[in-house]
């Protein structure tokens, strides 16, 4: 056989280990989705949007709006909306308290981000500025550099925060002009931008990851 016959053979095989990992990883996703449960403030904000892309990756999805009924989930979303107003309604219904309790995975997108940072709840190692982009742009879609993904992901920044100030530990996922606008901090997972308004995914797979891993290692 030729070399070249060889080679193509090789390629055609790790074509075929390629799939067999995609196909693994796809059906565990699948699998995995639809035994976890995960909340989403719903106090204000987008956060139906939230609800509908988890559940389309066959997650169970509860809307919450008070404390108790934060029990027994395996993952929390704080959706993008008006910090301030999150902020006081989480404190009204006594939610900011059973947020800090939460101890499994978070994804907060734009104000959820706001709100977990260290001039809010304290709860991830970042501050950041609100509205930082400025007037003139408050709102625009850009591309978002992934690390480890040669795909950009399309982001919707509204109003957006703009990290100012990041803790040692905290990896930086995507960036946005040099601006790390992805980032995790241990189980939170913070975006500046909306995932949950496009229909790119990656974003909320990721989390579903980090649920899955947190509640096979709770299970231990
Ligand atoms: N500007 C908002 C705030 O300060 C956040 C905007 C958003 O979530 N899209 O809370």
């Amino acid at each position: 056989m030729t070399v070249s016959g060889v080679l193509g053979r090789e390629r055609e095989a790790l074509g075929v280990v390629n799939r067999v990992a995609v196909l693994v990883v796809e059906s565990r996703l699948d699998r995995v989705g639809r035994n976890l449960r995960i909340g989403v403030l719903a106090l204000q904000g987008a956060f139906r949007e939230h609800v509908e892309a988890l559940r389309g990756l066959g997650a169970g999805v509860v809307e919450v709006r008070l404390p108790e009924e934060l029990a027994g989930l395996d993952g929390l979303v704080i959706p993008g909306g008006e910090s301030t107003t999150i902020v006081r309604l989480a404190e009204l219904y006594g939610l900011d308290e059973a947020v800090r309790s939460f101890t499994g995975p978070v994804l907060g997108t734009c104000a959820g981000m706001i709100v977990v940072d260290r001039e809010h709840l304290d709860l991830a190692d970042l501050v950041v500025d609100r509205n930082a982009y400025g007037r003139q742009v408050s709102s625009f879609e850009a591309d978002v550099e992934l690390a480890g993904d040669a795909i950009p992901l399309r982001g919707v920044f509204i109003r957006a925060p703009r990290i100012r100030s990041l803790g040692a530990d905290v990896e930086v996922l995507g960036e946005f002009e040099g601006d790390p606008v992805l980032v995790r901090d241990g189980r939170f997972l913070l975006a500046s931008f909306h995932p949950e308004l496009t229909d790119d995914r990656r974003v909320h797979e990721l989390f579903l990851t980090m649920v899955e891993e947190a509640s096979s290692v709770g299970s231990l």
